[in-house]
């Protein structure tokens, strides 16, 4: 029976003979040499490893050991060794001259050495090996082309390859150039991209600052036309005030006279007092003070000056300042405490007011569309002549006189008067 076994050569595996094989018909499967002759030998002299002594065991007379050829005849090399197969007693004489033919052929060269494989390990080698071969072809056809190329390619074709050669270095000296340049442009265009950020951060610095400008500028405009429009309104309103103004007469809007039954009154203070209607002395004073003003202001409107009496009108302590006689005063307001039927100085001022107002109205009748009053006036006298009336003449004076008869006379005047701020407002108030 077998007493071996073989190991594969690369991943150390114990192999499995087919033992079908006739070991005779097989000598590569039979007769093997280990090829570790060299790579697993032992050091000379030591003791073999214990793989190998194991090896040596199972392998117990299963294997020829040949003489070494230096040893002297009867020493043994177990560093190299070759494998008989089954080195059965009952093989045949022509099957052991057979492993000897094969183990010479081996020994001389003839033979190569199969290396025992195992199934696997022998298809990797193979692949291996197919891969190894196709790259080989492939360099021999490179190698194939490159020498017909080599054959094909005449002296023209050189010369026009050289040519070709010299317009490439040529192109290749110029595209060397064109980026040189290129490279210059691009320096150039660098500062200018600076130049211009540079100018842009300006800009931009001054956009903002006009920005800011502008917003100042925007809100004073916005404050100027709020205040012109304001003025504006301002202005319509003035101009409708100068519009009322303008219409309204400043005689008639100052002096107001009106009739209050048997009173007249001017600027609500009435002039004149009855038995039936009791007027304060104050009230009659106030009237006289506005009539003294009144009277004025028609003299100062025609331009005359008065003769012989100067009209201080002052509230309810008017008076006259006469001319000629050492500047008494006639003081036109009363207390009523004075008698007023004798001869005093109240008198004397309303006479001299007559006396004025006779000024007046000779001045005003004068000239063009003079003024023509409805009662005379009687200055020397102190009479107030009213022509439809039974009586026809009232007395200014309180001396010798009823009250109704001097509030008669009053009520003359002042009818007098405001036929005159008539005439004046048409002739004057207008200018
Ligand atoms: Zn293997």
């Amino acid at each position: 029976m077998s007493h071996f076994c073989f190991l594969c050569q690369r991943c150390s595996q114990a192999l499995k003979l087919n033992h079908s094989v006739e070991p005779s018909e097989e000598p590569g499967a039979s007769m093997l040499i280990s090829a570790q002759g060299e790579t697993r030998e032992t050091p000379e002299g030591g003791p073999p490893s214990k793989e190998e002594a194991n090896f040596e065991n199972l392998q117990d007379g299963a294997f020829c050991r040949t003489p070494h050829p230096s040893s002297g005849g009867m020493s043994w090399d177990y560093s190299s060794f070759t494998l008989l197969g089954r080195l059965e007693p009952w093989r045949s004489l022509n099957s052991i001259q057979k492993t000897i033919r094969d183990s010479s052929d081996i020994l001389s060269g003839e033979t190569e050495v199969d290396h025992p494989l195992c199934v696997d390990c022998t298809d990797y080698l193979l692949e291996v090996l197919d891969v190894e071969l196709a790259i080989t072809e492939s360099d021999v056809q490179n190698y194939k082309r490159c020498l017909e190329t080599r054959k094909w390619v005449s002296g023209d074709d050189r010369e026009m390859l050289q040519e070709k050669l010299k317009g490439l270095e040529l192109e290749e000296a110029r595209l060397l150039q064109e980026v040189a340049e290129v490279e210059k442009n691009q320096e150039r265009v660098a500062a200018d991209l600076e130049a211009a950020q540079a100018e842009t951060k300006m800009l931009e610095q001054q956009e903002k600052q006009y920005w800011k400008d502008y917003s100042q500028l925007k809100w004073q405009q916005l404050e100027l036309n709020e205040e012109l429009s304001s003025v504006e309104m301002r202005l319509q309103y003035a101009q409708l005030q100068c519009n009322q103004l303008e219409k309204t007469d400043v005689f008639n809007a100052t002096f107001e006279i009106w009739q209050d039954g048997p009173l007249t009154v001017i600027n609500n203070f009435r002039l004149g007092r009855l038995p039936t209607v009791p007027v304060c002395w104050n009230e009659i004073s106030a009237a006289w003070g506005q009539t003294a003003l009144l009277l004025l202001a028609l003299a100062n409107t025609i331009g005359l000056e008065f003769q012989r009496y100067h009209l201080i009108p002052c509230g309810n302590h008017s008076y006259l300042r006469s001319l000629i006689d050492d500047c008494a005063e006639l003081p036109l307001f009363s207390s009523g405490k004075q008698n007023v039927f004798l001869h005093n100085k109240f008198d004397q001022a309303m006479m001299a007011f007559l006396d004025c107002m006779q000024q007046f109205k000779e001045a005003a009748e004068s000239g063009e569309s003079g003024l023509c009053l409805p009662y005379k006036i009687h200055v020397k006298k102190g009479l107030m002549e009213d022509p439809g009336s039974s009586s026809g003449f009232y007395s200014i004076r309180t001396h010798l006189n009823t009250e109704e008869d001097w509030t008669k006379a009053l009520k003359l005047m002042l009818i007098n008067f405001k036929c005159s701020l008539t005439w004046v407002s048409l002739r004057y108030g207008r200018k």
